[in-house]
């Protein structure tokens, strides 16, 4: 099936308040360009080096995501480009970040990573740690950046009900930090959960952005 209707087939399937995030990484512009064509302007990439070329190359009403484990020392090659960095893994990281924005005078838009799945490999926060993160008032100390909300990647299994289970309770958390600390702020309301093998659990169990890839494109 073509790029286009793989795209408008998941479209077609997205309930109202959730958004496709098209996942490029390791793509060549010209592909990219094909789910342009088909109307989609979100994308991500998951290493700074490609996001900076494909920004480059893509049209200049497309919106990136930044999705991958960054490094500190590549925070500027990310801040400022990406609308939405969805995986702040770590105090040091936002800290990094912080300090990038403050420079170039601007907000940064950042979700934290919770480390949901049973892999040892994947990063982000485990759940007490981040609650104890949020605890410690770490958000008065980063006034260029604005939490958006929580992303998480679950288990890569065959089990479905792992995955729902772990899907669940990233929702989970998430209403619990909302109401514990952003209650009056609007701009936490994203869960960005859901790839292309279990996007639609992750959307059932509450994702406001799904990155999806091999779906769209095939395999890489
Ligand atoms: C690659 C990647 C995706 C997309 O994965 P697919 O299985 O190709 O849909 C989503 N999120 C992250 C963080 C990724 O690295």
């Amino acid at each position: 099936m073509s790029i286009a209707s793989q795209i408008h087939n998941i479209l077609s399937t997205l309930p109202e308040g959730v958004r496709l995030i098209a996942v490029t990484k390791t793509l060549s512009a010209e592909t990219i360009i094909e789910a342009y064509e088909a109307g989609l302007r979100s994308f991500a990439e998951n290493r700074p080096q490609e996001l900076a070329q494909k920004i480059m190359q893509l049209p200049s009403d497309t919106e990136w995501h930044f999705i991958g484990h960054l490094q500190t020392n590549k925070v500027k090659m990310v801040v400022g480009k990406a609308q939405l960095i969805h995986s702040v893994d770590s105090e040091r990281l936002l800290k990094e970040i912080e300090k990038e924005a403050a420079k170039q005078g601007i907000t940064a838009h950042c979700l934290l990573q919770v480390h949901i799945a049973q892999e040892e490999a994947k990063f982000g926060f485990l759940p007490d740690e981040l609650c104890k993160f949020l605890h410690s008032g770490i958000l008065t100390i980063v006034p260029h950046i604005k939490i958006a909300g929580l992303m998480g990647m679950a288990s890569l299994t065959e089990n479905p009900e792992q995955v729902r289970r772990e899907f669940h309770s990233l929702k989970q958390l998430f209403n619990q930090i909302k109401n514990t600390y952003f209650s009056s702020d609007n701009n936490f309301r994203e869960l960005s959960m859901g790839m292309s093998g279990d996007y639609p659990i992750a959307i059932e169990e509450g994702a406001t952005l799904v990155r999806i890839g091999t779906t769209i494109f095939g395999h890489r």
